[in-house]
């Protein structure tokens, strides 16, 4: 069992990059699950009477996020297998009281990651993706925000790092190339897998 997060800003083709490497990992004969932390946050929330859209998670009470957060790693530390599984999540949630951490120690303890992996693209295409995505409600952005927000995913992925003793590997989502991007992922994994 190998579990593997993978986090991107939002708008980073982070979740093209994971259907892609589902394709990979299958013609390869290693199939990989994908799970979205978010889509589990969202389930949680629907059997509490909460139907919220996904975008509307980060706007809720923080104490509120924490305790689904939690919620939502028990679940998917408890649906590891035998197999790879990915987590597709966030480094950090911009929430009403600042940034808040996608993966603070409770989580991480929980998922136990082998590998932690964060998507970068070039900030004015993740401006681009933002505000041509019309099937989400992304937060806008200009430049520089987005280089800050890289910059600060950098940061938590370095305490991550320390946190589980996991190795980061960063892969560039350069537009159109998302299928090398899920290739390189897939060539580490495969390589941990042994
Ligand atoms: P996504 O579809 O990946 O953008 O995720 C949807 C939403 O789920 C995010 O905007 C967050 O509100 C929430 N979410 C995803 N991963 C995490 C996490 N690790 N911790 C807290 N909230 C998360
Ligand atoms: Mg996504």
């Amino acid at each position: 069992m190998l579990t593997v997060i993978v986090t991107g800003l939002p708008g980073v083709g982070k979740t093209t990059v994971l259907e892609a490497l589902k394709g990979v990992s299958e013609k390869n004969g290693v199939p990989v699950s994908v799970v979205n932390f978010g889509t589990i946050m969202s389930e949680i929330l629907g059997r509490r009477g909460m139907a919220l859209d996904r975008d509307e998670i980060r706007r809720q009470d923080v104490a509120l996020q924490r305790k689904i957060q939690e919620e939502a790693a028990r679940e998917i530390s408890e649906r590891r297998g035998s197999g790879i599984l990915i987590v597709d999540t966030h480094m950090f949630v911009k929430t009403d009281c600042g940034l808040w951490p996608g993966l603070p120690m409770n989580v991480l303890s929980k998922l136990s990651p082998s590998l932690l992996v964060l998507i970068e693209a070039p900030p004015e295409e993740i401006a681009n993706r933002r505000a041509s995505d019309k099937g989400r409600r992304r937060d806008e952005a200009s430049r520089a925000l987005i280089e800050r927000e890289l910059n600060w995913s950098r940061f938590l992925a370095a305490a991550c790092s320390v946190i589980t003793g996991a190795p980061v590997k960063i892969v560039n989502n350069e537009a159109g190339r998302h299928l090398e991007a899920a290739e390189e992922l897939f060539g580490i994994i495969s390589k941990m897998v042994g």
